[in-house]
């Protein structure tokens, strides 16, 4: 994936395109899903949002006979990979991610191969070859959890996001836990000393933070100095984001993860003015799902997204052993 691919372009969001998306989404038996990250248009015209778990649950659950993942290619992986009988289309197939590209399969059966007896943790954003390298996966809402079940005296390899891992890691209280360097360039680019600007001229206002922003760390340290009141600090995956907006009385919040999630936040509390920590922080490869990729993929049936059957077959094994261990709750 690289900084020149040129989305999709030239169709206007219109009811002339909302109409025709509609008509094409019945036609094709399909159900429309769109991640918290995509553009407003898209989330607008989805049948579903969220986060990319929750979708690829809804996904399986779906009587279509189509899936149309608007988000990026692991999350379609996904929920290919939980519905092996159904089409997945991804409107881009171009569409990646950083934190998903920073390990491979390669990678990790190396790393294991360094430490044979420990048990390997992945979140969401992998492949559907490193997931099947893997022993359970987990979400940023139970990752803790997930850790927390394996044996207090076993190794743990824990991939691919450092400051998800950081976060897994101080609450745990673990030390044979190993992280692999990963990071998603969107996240790590939300900092801690932005975070304390912006708390710092508004007290008052609740902070909402997604583990795999480079401030999760700043964020409880504030906390812990008092800097901010403990409880105005939220670390939450993106779904819980949309619940804790509906249950907080906060009347300002300031929001750590990428800047689409504020379309879903101000649609649950109309009535809070929600801010981004950094709102430069977008990714450009959810960006790339367009109201033109949108057409060309309900027009053309594409991109069809295809894993092979003994791949997802292992690793849709380690996302049911994290399903097992409790409620997922919301990845990304
Ligand atoms: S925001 Fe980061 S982790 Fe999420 S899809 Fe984009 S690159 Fe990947």
């Amino acid at each position: 994936m690289t900084a020149t691919l040129t989305p999709y372009s030239g169709v206007e969001p219109d009811a002339a395109w909302r109409d025709e998306v509609r008509r094409l989404v019945e036609q094709r038996d399909a159900v429309l899903l769109a991640h918290n990250y995509q553009l407003p248009e898209i989330q607008d015209i989805a049948d579903f949002t969220g986060d990319s778990l929750a979708l690829s649950r809804i996904a399986a659950e779906s009587s279509a006979s189509t899936i149309v993942f608007c988000g990026v290619h692991f999350m379609a992986e996904t929920a290919k990979i939980l519905s092996p009988g159904k089409t997945v289309l991804i409107p881009d197939e171009r569409a990646g991610c950083s934190l998903a590209d920073s390990i491979t399969a390669a990678d990790l059966r190396e790393w294991k191969a360094q430490h044979p007896n420990a048990v390997v943790v992945s979140y969401v954003n992998t492949t559907a070859e490193v997931k099947a390298e893997t022993d359970i996966c987990c979400t940023s809402s139970n990752a803790v959890d997930v850790v927390a079940s394996i044996p207090a005296d076993k190794e743990v390899l824990f991939c691919p996001d450092q400051f998800l891992g950081a976060h897994v890691k101080r609450v745990t209280g673990r030390d044979n836990i190993h992280i692999w360097a990963g990071e998603c360039h969107v996240h790590a680019a939300i900092n801690g000393p932005e975070l304390a600007e912006r708390a710092s001229q508004d007290p008052s206002a609740d902070l909402f933070v997604h583990p795999e922003c480079g401030c999760a760390t700043s964020a409880l340290y504030l906390a812990g100095e008092g800097i901010v009141p403990s409880e105005k600090v939220k670390i939450l995956s993106t779904g819980d984001m949309v619940k804790e907006a509906k249950a907080t009385n906060a009347r300002s919040v300031l929001v750590a993860t990428e800047i689409g999630m504020l379309h879903q936040l101000r649609k649950a509390a109309p009535e809070i003015d929600f801010r981004a920590v950094n709102d430069r922080a977008s990714c450009r490869y959810m960006k790339m799902i367009t109201p033109a990729a949108l057409l060309r993929s309900l027009r053309e049936n594409k991109d069809e997204v295809h894993v092979d059957p003994e791949t997802a077959a292992r690793a849709r094994a380690s996302v049911q052993r994290m399903i097992e261990i409790g409620q997922p709750g919301g990845g990304e």
